[in-house]
């Protein structure tokens, strides 16, 4: 990849970052988009420290820093540091996605500029379930583990019209402020209900899709998984096992539900689409998607 003075900076923090995928990632779409037409950008790391987040956001403005992902300790603690942020990053209560924008003054047509934050990682969990083109209006939808993915779990499952969407905690307070968080976006909090994992046996049965949103079965603990052999078989025929876990592919959690005879699906085209939907954000150009993914599965196959 060429470096040159006019290459513009993308970039992804978080803390650690070395373990993320999305340099692998949005470096494989930007050397693909520059066979194909101009593309003079790099996406590069930046380990930042919680501490040093707020310093962090006044360099990326000074050295004219085009866009960034956001990643663990960083995605909620971003939004005030932001000048606008989007409803469903409001929503959901964390930013993955930031860009330097430009938009309209409320009364005249003077234009303001600043860091404007979304979040794709709904996008990202909607677009395998999309694929399967079914109705979800009957969808009785549970959620396991009640962290950052959870909310955006939560955001998608609304969004696809699910009937009920239950949440799944192991601490009550966690459980009950998760719940109350939602109160800016009633259509959601009157379709939510969270309880507890010794609640979760008896909603299983009626449950048309199960999400893991916990690390639980996550490499290098390859043989956890969050439920067992027989509470996955109370799960009804045609139900959806969804894990978003993508190391390792699949997860015991998957192989246990392909046992029992579910619908299976992993985490990997979420982690490819929320960071194509990052890229169209930031270069107003479609993704290559396919080179995204192909990127990820070609480094996951050498691991
Ligand atoms: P997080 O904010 O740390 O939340 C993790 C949740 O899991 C918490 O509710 C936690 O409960 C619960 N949990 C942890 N260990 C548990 C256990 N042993 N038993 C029951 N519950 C447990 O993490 P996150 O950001 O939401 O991420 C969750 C998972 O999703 C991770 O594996 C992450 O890699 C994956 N993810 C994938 C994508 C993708 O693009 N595919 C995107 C985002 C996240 P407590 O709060 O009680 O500790």
């Amino acid at each position: 990849m060429t470096i040159k003075g006019t290459t513009q900076l993308l970039g992804v923090i978080g803390y650690p970052i070395k373990h993320s995928f999305s340099p692998l990632m949005h470096n494989a779409a930007i050397a693909h988009l520059r066979e194909t037409g101009p593309a003079d950008y790099v996406y590069l790391p930046f380990p930042v420290h919680p501490e040093n987040l707020k310093d962090a956001i006044i360099g990326f403005k000074a050295i004219g820093l085009r866009g960034f992902n956001i990643t663990i300790p960083h995605k909620q603690t971003i939004i005030p540091l932001l000048d606008e942020v989007s409803e469903v990053a409001k929503a959901i209560g964390a930013v993955n996605t930031v860009w330097y924008g430009t938009w309209n003054k409320g009364d005249d047509s003077s234009q303001e500029s600043g860091w404007c934050g979304t979040n794709t990682d709904a996008i990202g969990f909607l677009s395998p379930l999309q694929a399967l083109k079914q109705d979800w209006t009957n969808t009785r939808a549970i959620v396991l583990g009640n962290g950052g993915a959870s909310r955006a779990v939560v955001a998608a499952c609304h969004q696809l019209g699910c009937k009920r969407i239950s949440v799944v905690g192991r601490n009550l307070e966690k459980l009950a402020w998760f719940a109350e968080s939602w109160a800016n976006s009633p259509d959601i909090a009157a379709r939510l209900k969270v309880m507890t994992w010794e609640e979760l046996p008896d909603q299983l049965q009626r449950a048309g899709l199960v999400v893991n949103a916990t690390p639980v079965g996550m490499h290098p603990n390859t043989d956890a998984s969050v439920l067992s052999d027989d509470e996955l078989a109370l799960l009804p025929t045609g139900a959806i096992a969804y894990d978003l876990i993508y190391t390792p592919r699949p997860t015991k959690f998957l192989r246990q539900a392909a046992a029992a005879g579910l619908t299976t699906v992993d985490g990997l085209e979420m982690l490819v689409q929320q960071g194509a939907a990052a890229l169209e954000i930031w270069l107003d150009r479609p993704a290559p998607i396919d080179i995204m993914r192909r990127s990820l599965l070609d480094h996951l196959a050498q691991a």
